[in-house]
């Protein structure tokens, strides 16, 4: 099983200088490796690169295969499902700055607290958890606001073995509040991005007022994505201790497999889109959380076909109600059975009833 850490690093002048070179080598290796590929020219290796270009010799050569690695993958995605990849872009300067390398027989460790890398050697590391199994590939990155980050991942025996579940909870994915349960709880999901917006919108004003090249502009610049580090770092804190305890809550979680790029396109009236919405409330990045927290303790999510009629199903005798189908019907009654629902309660049980009867079958 493999398994991700991140941990921030504070490396000292030459180190960063190392660090900016690599950066540049390889968005120049990739970029280089992108139009050669566009004019439809013979496959080159950052080897034969380096025959040419004498200066890329001096950085980590796993970053540069590393880069040529996911070029390939970004061209392999966009082959097999031009729908959801983009085309493959060239990197700016101007983009989050980062390489990864891999561990060779011990190149990459962690030694006297501090991290090693290659060609760069022993870094400051804020290591705020324990490493387990061994270390795979790291990733070195340069946030817009000055932060070095180090993302490591491990690989590791797995001795969990699965459990058989007998506590099951559904999810029922909800706009405003990220989830309302099979339980009746309100994941209550605080509006991060939203309130900080005013605050970002002000700096953002001054930036786009800022002299093009004015030395006022790199420090608004830094500001501003100071502002949206926060928000991103609030926001993936919540959900973390939200997934954590509902992972230890229960033995199986179920929940809708929702195609949330297309539901972010699509628009409704009001001050705000669905777009704004989906992309604030994180729902994406929680289902990632509790699918691998989930395995890690043996136990499993299942996700239930987008199809499924959750919210038109009663929960206790499976008529079907057709009137749900409008929005705005919260509560109704079963003319069946005469069972009162909550409509979000109703659903989310129904999700957890069907991923029980996945996860059993
Ligand atoms: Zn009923």
């Amino acid at each position: 099983m493999n398994r991700g850490y991140k941990f921030r690093i504070y490396p000292d002048a030459e180190q960063r200088g190392i660090f900016a070179k690599t950066f540049g080598c390889v968005r120049f290796v990739y970029n280089r490796m992108l139009s050669d590929k566009l004019e439809k020219k013979k496959s080159v290796t950052p080897a034969q690169y380096k025959e040419k270009f004498e200066w890329l010799r001096e950085v980590d050569s796993l970053a540069l295969c590393n880069a040529q690695m996911n070029l390939k993958r970004a061209f392999e995605n966009r082959r097999k499902n031009p729908k959801h990849f983009g085309k493959p872009r060239f990197k700016s300067k101007k983009s989050n700055q980062s390489y990864s390398t891999n561990n060779q027989k011990g190149t990459v460790r962690i030694e006297d607290g501090k991290i090693r890398l290659p060609k760069v050697g022993l870094v400051k590391i804020k290591l705020h958890r324990q490493i387990i199994g061994t270390i795979k590939t790291v990733t070195i990155t340069k946030t817009p606001s000055d932060k070095y980050y180090v993302s490591i991942l491990t690989e590791y025996e797995n001795q969990v073995l699965p459990i058989v579940p007998k506590k099951f909870v559904g999810l029922d994915y909800s706009m405003v509040e990220l989830f309302v349960s099979s339980e009746g709880e309100r994941a209550d999901y605080p509006k991060y991005y939203r309130r900080a917006q005013k605050r970002l919108r002000r700096v953002q004003k001054k930036f786009s007022r800022s002299k093009k090249f004015g030395s006022n502009r790199e420090k608004i610049r830094v500001v501003l994505s100071r502002v949206y580090e926060k928000v991103t770092n609030r926001r993936k804190d919540f959900l973390h201790k939200l997934s954590t305890r509902l992972v230890n809550e229960n033995d199986a979680i179920s929940i809708e497999d929702l195609d949330l790029k297309a539901m972010a396109k699509h628009k409704c009236g009001g001050r705000f889109s669905f777009g704004k919405s989906i992309s604030d409330n994180g729902w994406g990045i929680f289902t990632r959380m509790l699918e691998y927290k989930l395995k890690w303790q043996g136990k499993s999510l299942a996700k239930v076909d987008k199809w499924y009629p959750s919210s038109q199903l009663c929960s206790k005798c499976d008529y079907q109600n057709t009137d749900t189908k409008n929005l705005s019907v919260r509560e109704w009654t079963c003319p069946k059975c005469g069972a009162k629902h909550d409509r979000d309660v109703n659903a989310a049980t129904n999700i957890k009833n069907e991923g029980a009867r996945i996860i059993c079958a």
